[in-house]
């Protein structure tokens, strides 16, 4: 990679030569490009409305601690407040860490941070439920089964913080890698998640993914431009499967091709904007917890019969700060 010359837009000290654009970028330029990203798709999604109250999904990653930092910054213009949201999964050794950096970067920038646990939430932590999963239920992965109960918490947390809006730090990569492994699961039904005008379904807090746009290996490096802590250590459940061969695929045709991920993530929104509307979906409240459902049992019901265990909601939730 060529780092020769200057900043394409001040002159200045080059440290990141964007392939797919053609341009050089010194470390304020790279930054501000982030920022400015991030406002465009906002408004070209139109994913938050002037004045709105938006909850923050914070695991403390890098990812997540740069899109609270930006859509900080942002929030002057658009008149947004913010509240951080967290969920402790319950992993010994893992997600401590974590969300200390999340309560120390939210407690820096004077947001609001709540935080809240499966245990307290559901009645078991993660290593528990892991543990107790019906011999029959081995073959769901760890982080399918993880899911489904992070998803039901950050609605619970920001039902109680107030928020009308829940914004999660899925970049680019993330996207596309999603798309890919939803098609070559046969598994369109699940595409509408990733529409980026999703609005929930008359239950749920509506979601929007603010990185959509952007590569995430510059989120990783604004993250360490802009001083954000970085995590120690990883899940010790997390196994990605097809999702590292789908990422290793997607960044080998980005190497030789640089600007196929963006071109890829334009050809989804075509495909989601023709296929996720015309769904039609029913949505059935779940006859154990009321919750939506399509089915008639939502999963996390479903999940937690697997498990032998009580949905034990809603729990008390710490909060911290009162940005
Ligand atoms: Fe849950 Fe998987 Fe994330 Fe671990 S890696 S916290 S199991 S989703
Ligand atoms: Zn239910």
């Amino acid at each position: 990679m060529g780092l020769v010359g200057g900043c394409s837009r001040c002159g200045g000290v080059v440290c990141y030569a964007r392939r797919y654009s053609g341009e050089s970028l010194c470390s304020s330029c790279f930054q501000a490009s982030l920022f400015e990203k991030t406002r465009r798709t906002i408004s070209k999604f139109g994913m938050l409305k002037h004045g709105e109250r938006v909850g923050v999904a914070v695991s403390g990653g890098k990812d997540s601690l740069s899109l609270l930092k930006i859509l900080h910054r942002l929030s002057r213009d658009n008149g947004t407040s913010l509240v951080a949201i967290s969920v402790d999964e319950g992993v010994e050794g893992y997600r401590d860490e974590a969300i200390e950096h999340a309560a120390s970067v939210a407690a820096e920038l004077g947001v609001s941070h709540q935080t809240v646990s499966y245990k307290e939430l559901f009645g078991f932590s993660l290593d528990e439920g892991l543990n107790w999963k019906a011999d029959d239920q081995r073959d769901t992965s760890s982080c399918s089964f993880c899911g489904v109960f992070r998803r039901r918490a950050i609605d619970e947390v920001a039902a109680r913080a107030g928020v009308s809006v829940v914004a999660t730090a899925h970049n680019l990569d993330d996207y596309v890698q999603t798309f890919m492994m939803n098609l070559l699961h046969g598994d369109l039904s699940r595409l509408g998640w990733l529409d980026p005008s999703y609005v929930g379904d008359g239950f749920a807090i509506r979601r929007v993914k603010p990185f959509m746009e952007i590569y995430e290996e510059e989120i990783a490096l604004f993250a360490y431009l802009a001083g954000m802590p970085f995590q120690s250590v990883s899940c010790p459940y997390m196994h990605e499967g097809l999702r590292t061969e789908v990422r290793d695929y997607l960044n080998r045709m980005e190497a030789e091709h640089p600007g196929m991920k963006n071109v890829l993530l334009r050809s989804s929104l075509d495909v989601i904007s023709r296929y996720a509307r015309d769904e039609g979906k029913a949505v059935i409240p779940c006859s154990s917890c009321g919750k939506p459902s399509s089915s008639g049992l939502c999963n996390v019901c479903r999940m937690k019969n697997t498990i032998g265990q009580h949905v034990n909601y809603p729990g008390s939730i710490r909060t911290v700060g009162d940005g």
